[in-house]
């Protein structure tokens, strides 16, 4: 008789190149013990900031059974997005994961689909999509399943294709054959993203101080953006790409070429004066399909006064 959890491998790994992840891992769906005090020592320092939701559903976060009753399999998938597509570089500037359509439907809908084929060629299978939308710990999945190791900057590096990849995973209750978790670190002596944060964010052991980064400073905090951080936007009004556009593992990546990631056409030629005069109609225009809708309005608007009043 074939070996059937070979044959349910061979086919998610062949559906996921097929679906254009660059790659998929797979771990066993248990408790992620050596993560549980490092994620309760971060919480108890108070690193998250204001995004109190971390806080909640913590066996769940380490635990994949809670999420899905009777999970045996936990699939990482690596989806990318780095580009060459360039923003004026006299404006403002805007993270490279939020140029084109948000990420989280476009690899939703990709699962959704991979879970279609998987049912029809494998049967009735249960399972769950998380894409950076529940409380999974998805990096620390990926490196259990040989996709990469976490840089010091605390985001998943791949010796392919370097950092700008987003991660998915599935939860599914068939067994599957686990691949070995990567086991060596590559960041070496380098200390590039250490040196070049400029909020002083990344911390020693691959901590980062998510409420000092600007990422969480413009998209996440709802209040205002403490003075503090006045002189170190470096000009960011969504996200911060700095600490991943030093590190030399993405001097290997390639562009992406999915159609929905590509730069949003009238992006690039925004100076400063248009983000500055943007209104109300043009962001719901502009942005109605973009991760920038996170930051709201509102929230775009006040990063963009603190930025031009940092300039000032
Ligand atoms: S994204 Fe920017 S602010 Fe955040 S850790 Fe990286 S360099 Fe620092
Ligand atoms: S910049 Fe250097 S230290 Fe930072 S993640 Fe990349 S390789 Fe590691």
């Amino acid at each position: 008789m074939p070996d059937l959890k070979a044959r349910h491998t061979a086919v998610v790994k062949k559906t996921a190149l097929e679906l254009g992840f660059q790659c998929c891992g797979i771990s066993k769906a248990e408790y992620l013990e050596e993560e549980a005090p490092r994620l309760a020592d971060w919480l108890k320092k108070g690193y998250q900031g204001s995004m109190g939701y971390l806080e909640n559903h913590f066996d769940k976060r380490l635990d994949p059974t809670k999420l899905v009753p009777g999970a045996k399999s936990v699939i990482s998938f690596l989806y990318n997005y780095n580009t060459s597509q360039q923003l004026d570089p006299h404006s403002f500037k805007v993270a490279k994961y939020a140029f084109g359509d948000d990420y989280h439907k476009v690899i939703k809908d990709k699962l959704f689909e991979f879970l279609d084929i998987l049912r029809t060629e494998i049967g009735d299978i249960k399972g769950r999509v998380f894409v950076d939308s529940g409380p999974v710990m998805e990096r620390a999945w990926a490196e259990k399943s040989g996709l990469g190791w976490i840089g010091k900057h605390g985001l998943l590096i791949t010796k392919e294709q370097g950092s700008f990849m987003f991660i998915a995973e599935l939860i599914l209750d068939i067994d599957l054959d686990a691949d070995q978790p990567f086991a060596k670190d590559y960041c070496g002596t380098c200390n590039a993203c250490v040196e070049a944060c400029p909020t002083a964010a990344i911390l020693p052991n691959k901590t980062l101080y998510a409420s000092r980064c600007i990422s969480y400073l413009t998209i996440e905090l709802k209040e205002a953006i403490p003075d503090e951080f006045k002189n170190n936007m470096n000009g960011w009004i969504y996200g911060c790409d700095i600490c991943q556009d030093v590190c030399p593992w993405n001097r290997f990546g390639k562009p992406n070429n999915e159609p929905k990631f590509q730069v949003n056409e009238k992006l690039p030629s925004f100076t400063k004066e248009d983000w500055r005069e943007i209104t109300e109609d043009i962001f719901q225009d502009l942005f109605k399909d973009s991760p920038i809708t996170r930051a709201g309005f509102k929230g775009l608007k006040r990063n963009i006064d603190f930025v031009t009043e940092s300039e000032s």
